[in-house]
């Protein structure tokens, strides 16, 4: 692999491990030449997967846009590297199991939505104004009260009728990596 600093292909892996239930094969990787330390991933090959977009134009799968576009969401919150990496892999599994050779753009738009939504709602808000196209603020009143709204309604059946949650109070609409969602607002 070629060093993404000094670009000198000759490195050594110094740790490997298996993400995702063995999906991804994550590696740890030290440039022989610089000894700078990178991360690559490894994944099987799947069948190609068409991506239809408004309009009709088709173009292939691409897991990199998908990344970027929640890493952009995720800029400044609590959310790791790693935490935007398996939100891409759900979603690429997903897409391989749901369509066979084709899936409309909007379907990974609003399933990059929903994931989004249980893991940081702030994130979530901001990749919803970009993929919603929010015009003004009564757009983004419009989105954000069904989420207050089932927010609340979650925190009850999370309680189960016993202890009320605190008034105004956000519960994680998902498991796992959304626990981190409410704290620490300063971010990184
Ligand atoms: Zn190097």
């Amino acid at each position: 692999m070629r060093c993404p600093f000094c670009r000198v292909d000759n490195d050594r892996v110094i740790d490997s491990r298996s993400i995702d239930d063995g999906a991804n094969i994550r590696r740890r990787r030290e440039c022989v030449s610089c000894r700078r330390r990178f991360t690559t991933y490894e994944r099987v090959e799947r069948q190609a997967l068409s991506v239809v977009k408004k309009g009709g134009i088709r173009e292939p799968f691409d897991r990199e846009k998908i990344r970027s576009g929640l890493a952009i969401a995720c800029g400044k919150r609590p959310i790791t590297e790693q935490d935007i990496e398996a939100l891409v892999s759900a979603i690429e599994s997903e897409c391989y199991d749901n369509y066979e050779s084709e899936v409309p753009s909007r379907a990974i738009g609003e399933r990059v939505m929903e994931l989004l939504r249980g893991v940081d709602q702030v994130a979530y808000v901001r990749f919803a104004s970009v993929y919603r196209e929010f015009k003004d603020a009564r757009d983004f009143v419009d989105e954000l009260e069904p989420i207050l709204a089932s927010d609340r309604a979650a925190a009850r059946m999370m309680v189960g009728g016993q202890a009320m949650v605190a008034p105004g109070a956000t519960v994680p609409g998902g498991a796992g990596v959304a626990e981190r969602a409410t704290e620490d607002p300063r971010g990184r």
